[in-house]
């Protein structure tokens, strides 16, 4: 991977080479950590970080979902993220907060054991693939039930379903995988979540059993912003095989047309106007082309 300087830990800044933990962390073992991913990006008016504020919010309430006490507030973070990209002089990159159980006690309740917290940044590459479109394919593991996890937290140790559906699918190549959840309803990606097309309609899985994601209220806002409506619907695998176009969205996928689900070509292996529609837009939006959604833009002076 690309590497920059500094690494933030704990408020200070530490060499990216020096940035170490202790192999008896409890993170490391239990997944106890809670991270954010961000992007920044680069404008005319230099480099800015997308929706920093909503993903800090989010980060802080990963951390008390899993127990953490706050060694620092928001708005600490919030600079934290902002000095960091500043640093390491990053104009394109993903912005990585992290807060972890560290080390100095074990076993499953955390109460007691230090946490700690680092904020790294790094240039960006491509995340899914090099075609504009992908494939997508149903795992065959399904997303955490929603009485299994605090599903609007965005804890480490759940990646490990993610991380068990992409192998799957990566090994018969395709380019994602997604998965429905304990009723067969079509839940999210592995760090995305889904919309689709149909007939002039455009839908999306409600909250149930997903992280309602910060890309996903983007593209939601932008609809009602046009007088688009979107609706929140349980949606089986069939839905989407027959939809006109579907798309991934989230904040290292951005917006990522889907050309193939399991054996099913979408949108005839084509990019659909309306997916090519918000994907442009949202880029327009976090490049800061776009003066309406400027607001979600912290610019790096
Ligand atoms: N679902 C999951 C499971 C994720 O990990 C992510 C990435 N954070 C998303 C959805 C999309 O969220 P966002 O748009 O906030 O990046």
């Amino acid at each position: 991977m690309k590497t920059t300087k500094y690494i933030w830990m704990d408020g200070k800044f530490v060499q990216w080479k020096n940035a170490k933990i202790h192999v008896i962390s409890h993170a490391l073992h239990y997944g106890s950590a809670v991270f954010e991913g961000i992007r920044v990006y680069n404008t005319k008016k230099g480099p800015a970080i997308f929706r920093l504020k909503e993903h800090v919010k989010r980060f802080v309430h990963s951390m008390k979902a899993i127990g953490m006490d706050l060694p620092f507030t928001e708005k600490e973070l919030f600079e934290a993220c902002v000095e960091t990209v500043k640093k390491n002089k990053i104009k394109d990159g993903y912005l990585r907060p992290l807060a972890y159980y560290g080390y100095g006690k074990m076993g499953l309740n955390p109460t007691g054991a230090p946490v700690n917290v680092l904020i790294a940044v790094w240039p960006w590459t491509n995340y899914l693939s090099e075609d504009p479109a992908i494939k997508i394919k149903i795992s065959k593991y399904i997303r955490l039930h929603n009485k299994s996890i605090e599903r609007t937290a965005k804890v480490s140790g759940y990646y490990a379903n993610s991380l068990l559906a992409s192998l799957e699918v990566r090994a018969q190549g395709f380019h994602e995988a997604l998965f429905v959840d304990y009723n067969g309803n079509v839940a999210e990606g592995p760090g995305q979540n889904i919309f689709m097309v149909k007939k002039g309609k455009i839908y999306t899985p409600t909250k149930e059993h997903i992280l309602a994601g910060l890309t996903r209220d983007s593209v939601m806002q932008f609809a009602k912003d046009k007088g688009v409506k979107i609706t929140e619907k349980n949606l089986k695998p069939k839905d989407f095989y027959s939809a006109d176009e579907v798309f991934l969205v989230g904040t290292a996928t951005e917006v990522a047309p889907v050309k193939q689900m399991d054996k099913h070509k979408i949108a005839k292996g084509k990019i659909g106007p309306v997916t090519e529609e918000f994907h442009k837009l949202y880029l327009d939006v976090v490049t800061g082309k776009e003066p309406k959604y400027e607001k979600w833009l912290t610019y790096i002076k």
